[in-house]
């Protein structure tokens, strides 16, 4: 059976007294319905607190990006095993924002993945495709090019990884993709990881979710769960998209 989870993305959002509410909260409250995961992804400074409030409790955490490299001379970059000696148990790479922000190529993210897997972290590999993709035909050409990427550099470990189909279209937005629409795609790239002998890995929707259009997402057959920025930064939403 594949994995279904809900992980939040916090992006460089919180300080020590709104973490400890938020992370208080789902501690207390989340109570996973069968084989249920739910995560969230903090910066790295907050790496400790994470450990600390969650260790006792059914939520996991992750890291928001991990350096393709596993020690050196890369000023201001966090190690994957940094991160695990913390406790963390996943790592985002290739969120869009690094793409675009960072000029994260193909080549980097796959490294990074590779990394992830090297110290313990299951990777949460994210591709999607940007408005103007979608609208000249180019969604599954795009998506397909960044998942072979993966698939390539990581062999038979692609079957460690989790996948996020991310819209760039629809990462803070407010516009998510319909279900169908997510739908199409997920199946397609569920044929690809099949073929690369990875056919259970779990696939993410990722792109303004929030708790009333989760249900109808998650009954898609391939959707596994969400990769969720915004909403996961309120504990009421994100517990709710949890649950649904
Ligand atoms: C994200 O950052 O991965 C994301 C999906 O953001 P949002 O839910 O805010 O669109």
């Amino acid at each position: 059976m594949r994995d279904k989870l809900i992980v939040g993305n916090w992006k460089m959002n919180g300080d020590r007294v709104s973490n400890a509410r938020l992370l208080e909260r789902l501690a207390a409250e989340w109570r996973p319905p069968d084989g249920r995961t739910m995560a969230v992804c903090v910066p790295a400074p907050y790496f400790a607190q994470a450990q600390a409030a969650l260790s006792a409790s059914a939520v996991a955490w992750g890291a928001q990006d991990v350096s393709e490299h596993s020690a050196g001379a890369y000023t201001g970059d966090v190690s994957a095993a940094m991160a695990a000696e913390f406790g963390a148990r996943y790592a985002i790479v290739g969120h869009s924002e690094r793409r675009q922000l960072h000029g994260e190529t193909d080549a980097i993210v796959a490294a990074k993945a590779r990394a992830s897997l090297a110290a313990g972290l299951t990777p949460i590999a994210c591709v999607g495709e940007t408005l103007a993709e979608r609208e000249r035909g180019d969604t599954d050409a795009v998506v397909a090019r960044e998942l072979d990427a993966l698939t390539q550099a990581l062999g038979s470990d692609a079957a460690r990884m989790i996948v996020a189909y991310e819209p760039v279209w629809a990462i803070g937005t407010g516009r998510s993709a319909s279900p169908a629409e997510a739908q199409v795609v997920h199946a397609s790239l569920r044929t690809r990881l099949a073929r690369a002998g990875a056919g259970d890995v779990a696939i993410l929707y990722g792109g303004s979710v929030k708790a009333a259009g989760a249900a109808a997402l998650f009954a898609m057959a391939d959707i596994d769960g969400a990769l969720v920025g915004g909403a996961s930064l309120d504990a009421d939403e994100f517990l709710m998209i949890g649950r649904a």
